[in-house]
């Protein structure tokens, strides 16, 4: 037992270890989009989803990431997902607990045009510049069937001008 014991520990720890805790860095210009497969470009847009069996999943935007939880993963798989935050580029967040807007004078990497934030105060003076709809994480699902973005047509939804 006084051998077996150490060595269950170490064995605990790697299981732990397989499950990230809080997001997984997105590698900008190296990842690629699991729904739209773009590499991911833009850091003001990244998104992340970590399914309950530990697998990673990076989005080049907050449209893709849903799409993808609807059509593909399901709400139930998800363990955890993040957004970035608008006003922290590179800096990603916990997507039900995040502040969105929607605008189409977003230069978002997909044209539904929606960036997230951590604070309504930083969407409060963005959308002073660019108008739009102020969203919460409950209504992106709705946002998204009803706009057609969804597996058969993601082409037509990538914005091809910068
Ligand atoms: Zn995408």
């Amino acid at each position: 037992m006084r051998r077996v014991f150490p060595l269950l520990l170490l064995l605990l720890a790697l299981f732990a270890g397989c499950r990230p805790k809080g997001p997984v860095a997105i590698e900008y210009g190296q990842d690629i989009c699991a729904f739209c497969k773009m590499i991911i470009a833009d850091p003001r847009f990244g998104a992340e989803v970590i399914t309950k069996t530990g697998k990673v999943y990076k989005f080049d935007s907050v449209e893709c990431m849903v799409a993808h939880i609807m059509y593909d993963l399901g709400f139930d798989n998800v363990e955890a997902a993040y957004v970035t935050d608008f006003a922290n580029p590179g800096k990603l967040i916990p997507a039900e607990e995040a502040y969105y807007l929607q605008s189409t004078r977003l230069r978002s990497p997909m044209s539904l045009g929606i960036a997230a934030f951590s604070s309504k105060k930083d969407l409060e003076k963005l959308k002073a510049e660019v108008d739009g709809l102020e969203l919460l994480w409950k209504d992106l699902p709705n946002v998204i069937r009803e706009s057609g973005f969804n597996p058969e047509n993601v082409e037509k939804f990538i914005r091809r001008v910068p």
